[in-house]
């Protein structure tokens, strides 16, 4: 098991007559390997939540583990950390601001205190596995398209070799080729890397086809916690909460109601086509 939050509350300004809770007694663990989608409204809390992760803000009460060790603790080695837990904010390509590509994804690796050849042994590696050629190293990062800027950012941390990913909403903005784009390249890091990969986003549609788990968060709190099929179930409550389940489970749902033998928990297109088959073969 890497990461564990613990009776998590948080708390803007707090002590103040501002004061807002943003998390509510968050409960989570996260072991190695999974993908999971952290879901919800805009406002639920869900970027608050991925800041605590890598120790960026400290809870106002509770605990958040890392295998087992307090990362707020006085003494704990945060940086290493942030090495482990790759943190990728909201509009990532703003905070690029090297003049070329290259010496951007440089950036993370050569603040471990990693030798040159290291670093851009890496720099080199995390380029390839966002799929920017050669070609692009030298360019300015500010040349490029809204999705190649984004990889670039991406590339960032994975030169830091983060045992887990961490999203906050990195499709925002993005066509949909330029979404698909990122989306992909995040299935291959986990399927061929092994990288634990946390991926925020109010879209259900965009996470179904992705995470083998769904958290889903509502003012502040965790709604539900479970496989896509287990939560998409909720459809009603998700529907209340401004979320919904993905178009093909409502085309499932009515078929059912028209009395074909369908099974409407399913939540991908590719479910549902071998479910149809089925019943029509
Ligand atoms: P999400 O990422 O799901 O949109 P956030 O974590 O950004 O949600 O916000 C959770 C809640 O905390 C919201 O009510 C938001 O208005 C509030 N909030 C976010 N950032 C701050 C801040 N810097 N100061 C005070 N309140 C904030
Ligand atoms: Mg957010």
């Amino acid at each position: 098991m890497a990461l564990k939050i613990d009776h998590v509350n948080y708390i803007y300004d707090a002590d103040t007559e501002m004061a807002h809770t943003a998390l509510e007694d968050i409960n989570i663990e996260i072991p190695n390997g999974q993908f999971i989608g952290l879901i919800g409204h805009t406002g639920s809390g869900k970027s608050t939540l991925v800041t605590h992760l890598n120790g960026l803000v400290k809870p106002t009460s509770g605990r958040v583990l890392y295998d087992d060790q307090d990362i707020n603790d006085k003494n704990y080695d945060r940086k290493k950390l942030r090495s482990k837990v790759g943190l990728v904010f909201q509009y990532p390509e703003h905070q690029l601001f090297e003049t070329d590509v290259f010496a951007d994804v440089c950036f993370g690796p050569k603040n471990l205190g990693l030798s040159k050849d290291e670093v851009e042994k890496r720099a080199y590696e995390a380029l390839r596995m966002v799929g920017l050629s050669d070609d692009f190293y030298k360019q300015s990062p500010f040349d490029l398209s809204g999705g190649q800027k984004r990889r670039v950012a991406i590339a960032g941390v994975l030169a830091m070799e983060p045992e887990i990913l961490v999203l906050d909403e990195p499709t925002a903005g993005l066509d949909p080729k330029g979404k698909n784009e990122i989306l992909d390249l995040l299935k291959k890091l986990h399927e061929q890397r092994g990288i634990t990969v946390v991926l925020v986003s109010h879209s259900m549609e965009d996470v179904a086809n992705y995470v083998d788990r769904i958290i889903v968060m509502d003012h502040g709190k965790v709604q539900f916690d479970g496989q896509p099929r287990e939560v998409f179930a909720h459809y009603k409550e998700l529907e209340k909460m401004g979320l919904a389940a993905p178009q093909v489970t409502y085309i499932m749902k009515d078929l059912k109601e028209k009395g074909f033998n369908v099974d409407d928990t399913v939540t991908t297109l590719e479910e549902a086509t071998d479910d149809i088959m089925k019943e029509f073969s």
